[in-house]
């Protein structure tokens, strides 16, 4: 299984936010959507950074409620690590284990192409194994 099939499942749908928007309109952006992360871009669509629920939560620690005013570039993760649709579930769920972060970007050929949390993967991985139970139900009761 590769990050395709996450894509093909969820669709190609991106929500980002600019560094210079304030970190309380996006924690708004996040409870809106249901999601945990957003994609930060500059204006050019290239992508600037990653803020999540973490780095809001930890500008809270450090500034109390100012921090809403604050611009999400001065919490955002500027290095993001990214995948390719065509990498493996398997490499990616140990990409999120080892940098301990639960949101990539996909970018093909320097296009990005989708956004995966690890909501997705889990999901996808339940659906699997239901599938594999259910073929050696159907193998096992095959051969009585
Ligand atoms: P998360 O577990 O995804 O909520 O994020 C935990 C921390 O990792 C936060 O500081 C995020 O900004 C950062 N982070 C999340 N996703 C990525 C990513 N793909 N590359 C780099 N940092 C990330």
């Amino acid at each position: 299984m590769h990050v395709s099939t996450i894509l093909k499942n969820k669709g190609a749908a991106i929500i980002t936010t600019r560094p210079e928007e304030s970190t309380g309109t996006v924690a708004q952006l996040l409870h809106v959507n249901r999601i945990g992360a957003v994609l930060v871009v500059d204006s050019d669509g290239e992508i600037a950074g990653i803020l999540s629920e973490r780095d809001i939560v930890r500008g809270l620690a450090v500034h109390g409620a100012g921090v809403l005013d604050r611009p999400v570039a001065e919490f955002m993760t500027r290095k993001v690590v990214t995948c390719q649709s065509t990498d493996t579930i398997a490499s990616i769920m140990e990409r999120m284990t080892q940098g301990r972060f639960r949101h990539l970007p996909v970018v093909d050929d320097g296009k990005l192409v989708g956004f995966i949390s690890i909501g997705d993967v889990v999901k996808l991985r339940v659906e699997e194994y239901a599938q594999e139970v259910e073929s050696l139900r159907e193998y096992v009761s095959g051969g009585l």
